[in-house]
């Protein structure tokens, strides 16, 4: 048994011992490469903004779990279900237009969904629209009370999860309810707008007072410049 002057008289020799091994060393085998878990077609799209942007409203830490693990999470999926199958050459809104219900749908929608979500929201955002958009809330709300009304009724009362969406229905601007994954493309719609209230969107800031979360994305964080250059596009098209 060592002796405690011993020991510490080896301890105190073992960095340089270690330090001569090493130098004769070989050189060290590069690590194996981190699997790319969103290798594939379909790519984890960057956030418009920083992730502390939409805060107080929305915190840095929210934006980093929705984004960073569940947005993620959905391409990750996405790219697994694809890999070496003929839709990893389509698109994902082909796939939302065409896919019957299952993994693949719930997987590209949730990619898109997000995506959407993401670029519905601005830092300074909310207020009103002005333009095209504006006149068309008033045509088929009467006003943009009555729409902030219906689009705050249906974020807070759809029962489970889900999307709030503004969308284009045969001409007419209106509020849809989607549960789960589901998209208004799916139901041959045009996405104007939408707010996530799946929980993962407002646990961590709100616990579940859902209704202080949609209040404070509507009125502080919509994204009415988006919402207007997607009304544009869907009237141009047939
Ligand atoms: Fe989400």
């Amino acid at each position: 048994m060592l002796t405690r002057k011993q020991f510490l008289t080896a301890a105190a020799t073992l960095p340089a011992l270690a330090a001569a091994l090493e130098s004769d060393a070989e050189p060290a085998v590069p690590p194996a490469a981190t699997p790319q878990l969103d290798a594939g077609p379909f790519t984890l799209e960057r956030l418009p903004y920083d992730q502390a942007a939409l805060a107080p409203f929305i915190s840095a830490e929210t934006v980093s779990y929705h984004y960073g693990k569940h947005h993620k999470g959905y391409v990750d999926n996405l790219n697994k279900l694809v890999a070496g199958k003929p839709e990893a050459s389509r698109t994902i809104p082909d796939i939302i237009k065409t896919a019957d219900a299952g993994p693949l749908f719930n997987n590209a929608a949730q990619v898109w969904n997000h995506d959407f979500y993401w670029n519905s929201l601005k830092p300074k955002g909310g207020g009103e629209p002005s333009g095209d958009l504006a006149a068309a809330l008033k045509r088929d709300f009467g006003s943009f009370a009555e729409f902030r009304k219906q689009f705050a009724q249906a974020a807070t009362s759809l029962f489970g999860s889900g999307w709030a969406w503004l969308a284009l229905a045969n001409g007419i601007v209106q509020v849809m309810q989607t549960s789960d994954a589901d998209n208004p493309m799916h139901h041959k719609h045009k996405p104007l707008l939408v707010l996530d209230v799946w929980e993962h969107a407002y646990y961590i800031d709100y616990r579940n007072a859902r209704g202080k979360y949609v209040d404070a994305v509507i009125d502080n964080l919509l994204n009415w410049d988006f919402a207007a250059a997607n009304y544009a596009q869907a009237v141009k098209k047939p």
